[in-house]
């Protein structure tokens, strides 16, 4: 940490809440200060210059000045407005969705810049991409591995043994699979397809741009979801809010 009155550095808004008359205290994902929250003054006002760069989901530049409880933000640059997530609801669920996970998967200020440049790039992807709920879970499972709870995919946690190619079954207290014989050696375990468990591991070893070229089918992509939601909502100990706007733009068709 700095001891400097005014620092700058670049941020990601998470979320904003309301406070006072045209106040926000924002949630900001930072490349070197982890996440910080900072007021901004009079961004509810419709003359506010500040307001434009510090809309949720915008990757800005920003000038703070120390304050006794939270930082004040006196100005702020837009880098990426990501201006086709605000175009699609369904882009903007999931973009929210992956900055709610930054969010409550992290404690304030402990730098993790890896995670920075991962919110970074799945908001990037997210304005290009057809296929959102691919994004989704590249998102999920590099989340998880820059936080510590990458899961195990190559051998069985019980019995260490590798994998054989057949349906095995997917551990969430455990964080990660289970052989066929070991699946009874834990509780709350679920079965995992070959295909799934392939997909898993690829898009686990891969980079953002050989990620975006797999294709996968409706059916398989409901099975990874309800595995990862169930392994996330399990480690958060509660459900993630924005998930339930993703089923409803779903339902919606
Ligand atoms: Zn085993």
């Amino acid at each position: 940490m700095t001891t400097q009155r005014v620092y700058k550095t670049e941020a990601i808004v998470l979320k904003g809440i309301k406070l006072g008359e045209a106040d926000k205290i924002l949630t900001l994902y930072t490349p070197y200060l982890g996440k910080i929250r900072a007021v901004a003054k009079g961004i509810r006002r419709p003359k506010s210059k500040l307001r434009g760069h510090v809309e949720t989901l915008t990757h800005s530049t920003l000038m703070l000045a120390r304050g006794k409880n939270l930082d004040i933000i006196t100005q702020g640059q837009t880098i990426h407005s990501f201006l086709p997530l605000r175009d699609s609801l369904w882009r903007t669920s999931h973009a929210l969705y992956a900055s709610e996970l930054t969010d409550r998967f992290t404690a304030e200020q402990v730098e993790n810049l890896s995670l920075f440049q991962l919110l970074l790039d799945a908001l990037k992807l997210l304005c290009q991409t057809e296929d959102a709920g691919l994004i989704r879970h590249y998102f999920e499972l590099h989340l998880l591995s820059h936080i510590g709870y990458r899961p195990q995919l190559e051998r069985c946690i019980k019995c260490d043994s590798r994998l054989n190619p057949t349906a095995n079954f997917f551990s969430i207290g455990g964080g990660g699979v289970l052989c066929p014989d070991c699946q009874h050696k834990e509780s709350a375990v679920y079965p995992i397809s070959l295909n799934a468990l392939k997909t898993m591991r690829f898009l686990q070893n891969s980079d953002c741009s050989s990620a975006t070229r797999l294709r996968i089918n409706p059916r398989l992509s409901v099975e990874l979801e309800l595995l990862m939601q169930k392994y996330i909502t399990y480690l958060l100990e509660r459900r993630v809010e924005s998930v339930k706007w993703i089923d409803k733009l779903r339902e919606q068709g």
